[in-house]
């Protein structure tokens, strides 16, 4: 065989929810899957919240805790179903009294603390729409989000909204709530408490019918142009959160999980919110930062069992003394609960999975999906082979394909029609047969991007993939000029345009700088205003800048001076030559670039 592959031993009293890939897949529908959830009381429709809480206290499982959420201080707050049920009940009455109702978009800016749950899963029983926010997103892509989405109500802290939002309040005048968690909404003018709001409200609430098809999420994610893009999800996804939670990440009633991802990004909601409590697990929530010994001793002291995290956490793992003397690790922390590790969202280099067995005691398990997908839609599962570097087979349910790539990168589409590839091993983009239910439902208020995903019956995917004879999937990048750091998925034109603020900027390309530990870092070339001197100083300055507007996650880590920015003949930056002399690589067709005869 031409790759090594792990096979993991079963744990012991824990059967894989999937075993034998190719019978599940044959005997599954996505309608057997929607029969495992309850629906609303007197066949009403079908809530998120509802499936994730208020079915379980319905059931006698009230008392079983859903939350343990471990502070910056290390306290653990622990919430049950009943107490959850209680608290979003509240809130959705707030919400209510507040005139906020159906199809309201009611924004999150928080970092992991227990108002979070209580926010989203309360927005979605009164069926509004939440929108969750990184908290380490800057001002402008706040801003612009929040303007973008029609935001009504935004629920964050006093620092939080003193830092992003406070100055720009008057460019928002859709936003008609501000609900301030914790202390200090007495000193913010156009702000309440959300303490206070929610203390005075009823703890009980009827969810009022709710469709399928009724918007739930609003997640924004980046394209290579233009403005951030509103991926819309139904309440009908939790139906494929649910399904895939359970074969991908292999989740178990009895299980105590816990996600590592932000809640700003759609992991941290599909599986760091909705599908493990719709499984009615334990989830651990820490509320601090990374470092590998917390990460450790959490594993350790909450007694873990299924691990969802990222491909940059695992490396930062692997990077500390800690992960270097193997031994140590299972020495030093009690990892004997853990059974399951997963992650997801970048490419997951080889020696993380067998890191994973020697540290951990178990491979990682890599699985692929996006913001559009609302769920994972490839994956390696606890029951199969593993091939280390591959994303693995599709889940239940999905039908994804590789279509032969035309000279801009992306598919082929000739008269409407693609061409799948046949012949194992070549690369093409990635795509999938639209129709399970967390598919997106459009992007918002864009109609013209969200068509422009489909050709001949399938979504494109925009990632570049090839596909083995077994039907693994292994990736291969980006198609497009997107950029994934640290998880994060960047769009150039975002940061370009904040650069091109800063009165020594009159143009900017930025693109995706290979790291060994974030995956690639955010490296922007600029040129500069005739008699502006490319200095240390401003250098520091214009990260600084970025860093303000933008925040971390986004901002450029690298500047680089260039007057002469490669343009193509209509004038736009070519990012695709910008990245292959900064990493040495053939330039490819330079027909379009400006100059060229
Ligand atoms: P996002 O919409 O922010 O979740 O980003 C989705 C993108 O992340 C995908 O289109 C891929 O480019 C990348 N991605 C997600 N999972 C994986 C994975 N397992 N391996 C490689 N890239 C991934």
């Amino acid at each position: 065989m031409a790759w090594e592959t792990i096979r993991k031993a079963a744990t012991p009293g824990v059967p894989p929810n999937l075993v034998d890939y190719a019978q599940t897949c044959s005997d599954f529908t996505w309608s057997r899957a929607r029969h495992e959830l309850d629906g609303l009381p007197g066949g009403t429709g079908l809530n998120m919240a509802y499936e994730a809480v208020d079915r379980h206290v319905a059931t006698d499982r009230g008392g079983k805790v859903a939350l343990r959420c471990v502070g910056r201080d290390d306290t653990v707050e622990t919430v049950t179903y009943a107490e959850l049920a209680r608290r979003t009940a509240r809130f959705a009455n707030a919400l209510r009294l507040l005139g906020v109702g159906r199809g309201d978009a009611v924004f999150t800016l928080l970092g992991r603390c227990p108002e979070l749950y209580t926010a989203v899963l309360g927005t979605l029983k009164n069926t509004s729409v939440l929108c969750p926010l990184f908290s380490a997103f800057g001002p402008d892509p706040v801003e612009q989000r929040l303007q973008l989405g029609d935001a009504r109500v935004l629920v964050t802290t006093a620092a939080l909204y003193r830092r992003k939002v406070a100055d720009r309040r008057a460019s928002l005048p859709g936003l008609a709530h501000v609900l301030i968690v914790g202390p200090g909404a007495e000193d913010l003018p156009g702000t309440l408490s959300f303490d206070m709001l929610t203390a005075a409200a009823p703890d009980q609430f009827t969810i009022p019918p709710t469709s399928p098809e009724d918007t739930a999420l609003l997640h924004f994610t980046s394209g290579t142009t233009g403005a951030p893009k509103g991926a819309i999800h139904v309440h009908e996804a939790v139906v494929a959160h649910h399904a895939t939670a359970s074969y991908a990440l292999d989740l178990h009633p009895e299980d105590v999980y816990w996600c590592t991802a932000d809640p700003g990004w759609v992991t941290g909601m599909s599986y760091g919110i909705i599908a493990p409590l719709v499984h009615g697990v334990t989830l651990v929530v820490d509320e601090g930062d990374f470092d590998a010994r917390r990460w450790y001793r959490i594993l350790a002291e909450q007694r873990v069992g299924v691990w969802y995290t990222a491909p940059t956490a695992l490396r930062m793992l692997m990077r500390t003394t800690l992960g270097q003397e193997h031994h140590n690790v299972p020495a030093a922390y009690d990892l004997s609960a853990l059974r399951f590790v997963a992650s997801v969202g970048e490419p997951l280099n080889p020696e993380a999975v067998v890191w994973g067995q020697e540290v951990l005691g178990l491979p990682v398990h890599d699985n692929w999906w996006q913001t559009e997908t609302g769920c994972i839609m490839i994956a390696n599962f606890a029951g199969c082979e593993i091939r280390p570097g591959s994303m693995g087979r599709p889940v239940p349910g999905a039908e994804a394909t590789v279509l032969e790539r035309g000279e801009n990168g992306r598919a082929l589409i000739t008269d409407g029609r693609v061409t799948e590839v046949e012949t194992p091993g070549v690369e093409g983009e990635l795509a999938l047969r639209p129709g399970w239910p967390s598919m997106f439902r459009g992007y918002l208020h864009d109609k013209e991007r969200y068509e422009a995903t489909f050709a001949d019956g399938w979504y494109l995917t925009g990632d570049l993939a090839r596909r083995d004879e077994d039907g693994w999937y292994w990736f291969v990048g980006r198609a497009d000029d997107v950029i994934k750091s640290a998880g994060h998925l960047v769009g150039p034109f975002e940061v370009e345009s904040a650069l091109m603020e800063h009165p020594a900027v009159v143009e900017a390309g930025v693109i995706g700088r290979p790291d060994p530990v974030a995956g690639n870092i955010v490296k922007a070339f600029v040129s500069l205003r005739p008699g502006t001197e490319p200095t240390a100083a401003l250098e520091r300055e214009l990260l600084a800048f970025g860093r303000r507007r933008l925040g971390p996650a986004v901002a450029p880590r690298e500047i680089a001076f260039d007057q002469n920015l490669p343009r193509t003949r209509s004038g736009k930056v070519m990012r695709r030559l910008l990245r292959a002399r900064e990493l040495g690589l053939p330039t490819g067709d330079l027909s379009t670039l400006e100059g060229s005869t």
